[in-house]
């Protein structure tokens, strides 16, 4: 384990089977139909990345990258589009793939702005779903696992762009926010 790691709170097995687990299920439901998976720069690309190929339904993947405004470990919601989507969304499914739902905030405007593209259908898949405080209600069709209303790292989960390489998921040793 990480010296500045104080907990794992999902292994590395258990991220893998339960990616294993949502890719037959998205499989299950899409069938035959191609999806555009996106993700959302930086958190997803792991999980997009383990996703994808979890999925035996034809799949294209593209990606967006947006900025929240405040500080490093709180959601202020308000969020700027630094790279948009290559592909079109008209007439697509379109999954958006998330790392983790706190507030919601940040999907709830993305959303919107995805929605007003076109898509045939328009789903979400988080891997994380915390038990936040102010969650705005987000339909999320598919949700890897609930996690307490903890600041995560790992599994491409970041503070201050460190820690996005642990293959687990973890909590820091409050000595590290100090540093
Ligand atoms: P929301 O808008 O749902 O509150 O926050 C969404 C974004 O905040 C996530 O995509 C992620 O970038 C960041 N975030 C929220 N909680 C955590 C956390 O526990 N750990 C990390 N590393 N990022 C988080």
């Amino acid at each position: 384990m990480h010296e500045d790691i104080e907990t794992i709170v999902l292994t590395e097995a258990e991220i893998r089977a339960r990616i294993t687990e949502l890719g037959d299920e998205i499989s299950r439901d899409y069938g035959d139909e191609p999806i555009l998976l996106v993700a959302v720069l930086r958190g997803a690309a792991l999980f997009i990345a383990d996703l994808a190929r979890s999925i035996s339904s034809p799949v294209e993947i593209d990606f967006m990258a947006v900025s929240s405004y405040g500080s490093s470990t709180k959601s202020s919601g308000v969020v700027r589009i630094i790279k948009d989507l290559d592909e079109s969304l008209e007439g697509r499914h379109v999954l958006v793939v998330e790392d983790i739902l706190d507030t919601g905030l940040t999907l709830k405007y993305l959303l919107k702005n995805l929605a007003s593209r076109g898509p045939k259908t328009l789903e979400v898949i988080t891997l994380l779903s915390k038990q936040g405080k102010q969650r705005v209600p987000i339909s999320c069709k598919y949700i890897g696992f609930d996690v307490p209303d903890e600041f995560v790292v790992g599994y491409g989960l970041d503070y201050a762009e460190r820690y996005r390489n642990l293959p687990y998921i973890g909590i820091l040793k409050p000595a590290v926010y100090s540093e």
